[in-house]
């Protein structure tokens, strides 16, 4: 119903899942089969305009003539010294900026995907934070941003990405409906095809959105972003703690463990003299103690609104000990694309506008 609704109000296909086209192909007076090929033509061979399609009916072709299509134009691309990391600048249809990361590994590529323009969350050291809230992404302009990343591996004549994660701009389960729809877009088989285990989504700790991912056994992997081990410290750094406390993040993470059988990642930024030493490690573990968890850490990166610094590598590797000495695995992110500021928390679409301008 929802899906019918959009389609009359904004015409745009890319918004909808498989049977959202459908139902729209159905209203046209269009036979269903053809929804397929339409969604294929999407979806799957990435056409930028209908006319690129040589094998539409004329009907089919008839009811394209009013489905228009927008998809976001690359702006600037900027590409890290490693060689590995590529960031896009993308502009959307109403002049605003959102930045997508693909990043590759030996034998598979990730992207990492925005959600919002924006962020209202506010985490004092996340530049995206600290540039505000602007407005949600539509589903159609999350799938753009796996299209634009599959079209640049294409042109390498490369298949992928594999794996998505939702880590860039914005907070995902703030703006839980379109985030859904576009993941439904992305894992259907008939296009893009990307297989919901290589799907991970980050969260700031939007409780009620932790509790329906969990009633909605939603296939996806849930990295939940933890930074502090109490409420004093975590809300310094995560000023949404103040309304979901470490109390009730834990007990939603509990319910989510329990509904789902799947393990949480959780992510924790490392900032010196904040919450890195094995004292802080301890508290975490007694957080954690029961939960099947994956401790992410990450070394702060740097960012124009927040003066801390990265913990030393020698206090890194201390504080993770503590926590495989408790037996739960922990792993330290590799830093990428930090020179063109492409890291965690570095996505700031202005900033790079005027870092590719000099
Ligand atoms: N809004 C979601 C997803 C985007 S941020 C979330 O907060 O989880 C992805 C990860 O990068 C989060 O764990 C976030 O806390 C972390 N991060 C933000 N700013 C960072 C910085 N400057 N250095 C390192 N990690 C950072
Ligand atoms: Fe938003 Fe995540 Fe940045 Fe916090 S870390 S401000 S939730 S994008």
């Amino acid at each position: 119903m929802m899906d019918e609704e959009m389609i009359h109000q904004r015409g745009l296909l890319q918004d909808l899942t498989f049977s959202g086209v459908e139902a729209g192909v159905v209203a046209a007076g269009l036979r269903p089969a053809h929804a397929k090929t339409v969604w294929r033509a999407l979806h799957r061979d990435l056409v930028g305009a209908w006319s690129e399609v040589p094998d539409f009916s004329p009907a089919t072709r008839g009811w394209l003539a009013g489905q228009e299509l927008d998809f976001p134009g690359q702006a600037v691309e900027v590409v890290s010294s490693d060689g590995w990391t590529r960031k896009f600048l993308l502009r959307l249809a109403d002049g605003r900026e959102i930045e997508t990361v693909l990043m590759g590994f030996t034998g598979r590529h990730t992207v990492c995907l925005s959600s919002q323009v924006g962020c209202a969350m506010g985490c004092v050291f996340c530049a995206t934070g600290q540039g505000g809230f602007t407005r949600h992404l539509r589903p159609g302009e999350i799938v753009a941003q796996v299209r634009h990343a599959r079209r640049a591996l294409r042109a390498l004549g490369v298949a992928g990405p594999r794996n998505l994660v939702l880590m860039g701009m914005g907070e995902p389960l703030h703006n839980y409906e379109a985030v859904m729809t576009a993941l439904e877009i992305i894992t259907d088989t008939r296009g893009f095809n990307i297989g919901p285990a290589g799907i991970s989504i980050s969260t700031v700790g939007i409780v009620p959105g932790i509790i329906r991912l969990a009633d909605e056994r939603r296939p996806y992997n849930l990295a939940v972003s933890l930074h502090g081990a109490d409420d004093t410290e975590r809300s310094a750094l995560v000023p949404v703690n103040r309304r979901w406390p470490l109390a009730d993040l834990m007990t939603a993470c509990r319910y989510y463990g329990q509904a789902t059988g799947r393990r949480i990642f959780f992510e924790w930024t490392l900032v010196a003299g904040k919450n890195d030493t094995p004292e802080t490690a301890r508290r975490l573990i007694e957080l954690l103690r029961g939960l099947d968890a994956h401790i992410n850490l990450i070394p702060l990166n740097p960012t124009q609104g927040f003066g801390g610094a990265a913990t030393h590598a020698e206090a890194v590797i201390a504080f993770k000990d503590v926590i495989r000495a408790a037996g739960f695995p922990c792993t330290v992110r590799q830093r990428r694309g930090i020179d063109v500021a492409a890291g965690c928390g570095q996505l700031q679409a202005t900033a790079s506008r005027l870092a590719a301008a000099l």
